[in-house]
């Protein structure tokens, strides 16, 4: 999925931002309704009036992808999941969550929020339609029929009307990643209690529907829609890898299920006392072990913080009788102490974990119980 590389503006600190292929479809939006408008509403060959409709559509239509994507935005951040930015492409929007939802009923109301939010504006759209022209010639913009003509603002609310329903019912297919596939995940979730399993089956009803989708194009393409069909075999091709790649990430977090710090650390870890002189610490710790960095303990096993080679080696030779290790230590520990009973997939992606190589364990009473490293992690998700 694109990070989106240009930044339009923030809602409530929200990035939003847009990818380059997106520009290509306002372009093609606006080429393609400039056309239809000039055929709804009966305008001369040299009118601006229906670049003037295609622009205001595609814009609109923008908007309400961009409301679309900020209504699951909203309802993650309700519920404790920071959003990472909100991008449009190519194939709509997307709202980056910071982390996976962590009970089916999150999963749900984060997934629902944004068809409710184009339930909506569909709706608005329709009664502002009929309020203006009344329900038979709005219908008559809005199915757009041959030789149907309409006056500017009931075409275009039509339009956008019809467009908003398009989206609404694409998302809400149950094929992951759609919207429609995390609300498939949600509930099989609920049901089954297990959510790799659940992420599973929603997932392997996307690739089928990838695969629909592909197929479709592909038919599309050969009876001559070249664009049409083109965009629906490459939207095909996005959704598989997407329910693939959640796929495999089941099966890692999978293997993590039930495992603690505590069962893949080293018991027995070598940790400095913060009494000890700079001098005992080189040559009994830093000359024989030869690692870049040592935790240190106070006089009851806590843990106090880490202490590195190079903090040490600032140390001149005369000084290191007197000078007390405790004078040295790095003490930010927030960041390099996890609970012994945190889970094993907390670990993932932790940002210490591969600057260090190393995280300290603690008990519950903060004391020092022992190191878990990134090979040990990396054994218990299976790789050499
Ligand atoms: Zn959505």
């Amino acid at each position: 999925m694109p990070a989106g590389a240009l930044t339009l503006f923030h809602v409530r600190g929200i990035r939003i931002g847009v990818d380059y292929s997106w520009f290509f479809v306002l372009f093609l939006i606006i080429i393609l309704l400039s056309g239809f408008y000039r055929d709804v509403t009966g305008a001369e060959e040299e009118s601006v009036g229906p670049y003037a409709l295609a622009l205001a559509s595609a814009l609109l239509f923008f908007a309400s992808i961009l409301l679309h994507e900020l209504g699951h935005a909203v309802v993650a951040i309700r519920n404790g999941i920071p959003i990472l930015g909100i991008t449009l492409w190519m194939f709509g929007g997307v709202a980056r969550m910071e982390r996976d939802t962590d009970t089916p009923w999150t999963e749900f109301k984060v997934a629902i929020a944004g068809p409710i939010v184009t339930a909506a504006i569909t709706a608005v759209c329709v009664a502002a339609g009929i309020a203006l022209s009344g329900p038979e010639e709005f219908r008559d913009a809005a199915l757009i029929e041959d030789g149907t003509e309409a006056s500017a603002l009931p075409a275009l609310l039509g339009w956008l009307a019809s467009i908003n329903l398009l989206v609404l019912v694409f998302n809400l297919v149950p094929a992951f990643p759609l919207d429609g596939g995390r609300i498939a995940r949600a509930i099989a979730w609920k049901v089954s209690g297990e959510r790799g399993k659940a992420t599973r089956f929603a997932a392997s009803l996307g690739r089928g529907f990838a695969y629909l989708l592909i197929g479709l194009g592909a038919f599309l393409f050969i009876r001559g829609d070249i664009v049409g069909g083109l965009w629906l075999v490459v939207l095909g091709f996005i959704l598989n890898g997407s329910a693939r790649s959640a796929i495999a990430q089941t099966e890692v977090t999978d293997r993590l299920e039930g495992i603690s710090v505590v069962d893949v650390m080293d018991r027995e870890p070598v940790a400095i006392p913060e009494s000890a002189s700079v001098e005992r610490a080189v040559d009994e710790y830093f000359l024989r072990y030869r690692w870049p960095w040592f935790p240190v303990v106070d006089a009851s096993s806590r843990f106090v913080g880490v202490l590195d080679s190079a903090t040490l080696d600032a140390v001149s030779r005369d000084e290191r009788p007197t000078r007390t290790v405790s004078e040295f230590i790095a003490r930010d520990a927030g960041t390099l102490t996890v609970s012994e009973d945190a889970p094993l997939e907390s670990l993932l992606g932790n940002e210490a974990l591969s600057r260090l190589g190393a995280l300290i364990a603690v008990d519950p009473s903060g004391r020092l119980s022992g190191v878990v490293t990134a090979q040990a992690l990396g054994r218990a998700l299976g790789t050499p």
